[in-house]
């Protein structure tokens, strides 16, 4: 109901400048946005800042704005995931994420690029509550019966993310959640202290997650955190940049400690997705995933909230 119609509804917010000529023949996202993309002209490109790993610009053409992502090292991969992950979550009809339209590569570079729905961002925060429900609909929406996983490996930041389908989510958390980092920080940092006692972690996982017999995949973005989330210009939540897999739905709060989720977010979220019994136990052991991932991306300022987890983990299930 908020979703545009394809083109039609995307309005300009600026008027048109002038046309502009910046991008060469056979520039591939031009010719996409005017071959296939339903605009005559290009009237405006503009940078958009804060991103952290891609340059972002607006293109403002006749029949509304696209939003485009290029990297100029990085091959398709990392897009085309990022376009299968925004592609299931938009299809949900839950919450709104913007539509891919087209990955490519740049020709004689090793680039790449993204074009997606423009989405106008506004000034506030948007709703919490709003976020939380919407949140809860996407997962209880979004389920599959292939298991814990993705079609697609993916990154979370910049490290990559295997998602094999896999019948079991303890077996999928371990191995390749928490397993796959602690292997990446033992290779990176030689840190064969935290490795030892993650894989003691490992070990007592389906003592630590045993209330949860039942659990369903739902799709997850994955990376909740603020720099993710913004609202529209209706005030509407939008969730960007995902890292999407089918997961147990708690572990969408993994990022919760770089969210600024509160209690109106919870309450809504509950309403839909009923919290189960045992959340609170589990809620570390979920962030520990992220924090493993920070200490890989960013080095061993993260390495004591990794071993304190780990440790207070370890003192339960002795
Ligand atoms: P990166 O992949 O480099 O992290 P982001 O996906 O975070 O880049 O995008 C950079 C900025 O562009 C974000 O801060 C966000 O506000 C804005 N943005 C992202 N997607 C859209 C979109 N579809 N429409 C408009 N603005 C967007």
């Amino acid at each position: 109901q908020r979703r545009p119609p394809r083109f039609s509804a995307l309005r300009f917010s600026h008027p048109p400048s002038q046309p502009l000529r910046i991008m060469a023949d056979g520039d591939p996202i031009r010719k996409w946005i005017l071959e296939e993309g339903g605009a005559s002209r290009i009237t405006r490109i503009s940078s958009v800042g804060g991103g952290c790993i891609n340059t972002a610009n607006r293109y403002e053409t006749d029949v509304g704005s696209f939003f485009v992502k290029t990297n100029r090292n990085i091959g398709p991969e990392m897009f085309e995931a990022e376009a299968a992950g925004l592609d299931a979550m938009f299809s949900t009809d839950t919450i709104r994420v913007p539509k891919p339209w087209k990955v490519g590569s740049i020709p004689r570079t090793r680039g790449s690029y993204i074009i997606m729905e423009y989405i106008e961002i506004g000034s506030s925060r948007g709703s919490q509550a709003e976020l939380g429900r919407q949140l809860g609909e996407m997962h209880k929406t979004g389920n599959t019966d292939q298991g814990f996983g993705f079609h697609m490996d993916n990154t979370i930041g910049s490290t990559p993310q295997h998602n094999p389908w896999t019948a079991d989510w303890v077996t999928f958390f371990r191995d390749h959640r928490l397993g796959f980092q602690l292997k990446l920080i033992k290779e990176q940092y030689g840190d064969n202290d935290l490795y030892a006692k993650g894989q003691r972690l490992l070990e007592k996982l389906p003592l630590l997650l045993q209330g949860l017999d039942n659990v369903q995949p739902c799709l997850l973005h994955g990376d909740l955190w603020s720099g993710n989330v913004v609202a529209d210009s209706h005030g509407s939540p939008v969730i960007l940049d995902p890292a999407c897999y089918y997961g147990h739905s708690e572990a969408e709060f993994g990022m919760s400690w770089c969210a600024g989720f509160g209690p109106t977010f919870y309450d809504a979220y509950f309403k839909v997705m009923p919290k189960q019994p045992g959340f609170e136990q589990r809620t570390e052991l979920y962030k520990l995933y992220h924090y493993l991932n920070h200490y890989n991306l960013f080095g061993s300022g993260y390495r004591s909230s990794c071993t304190n987890i780990i440790d207070s983990y370890l003192a339960v299930a002795c």
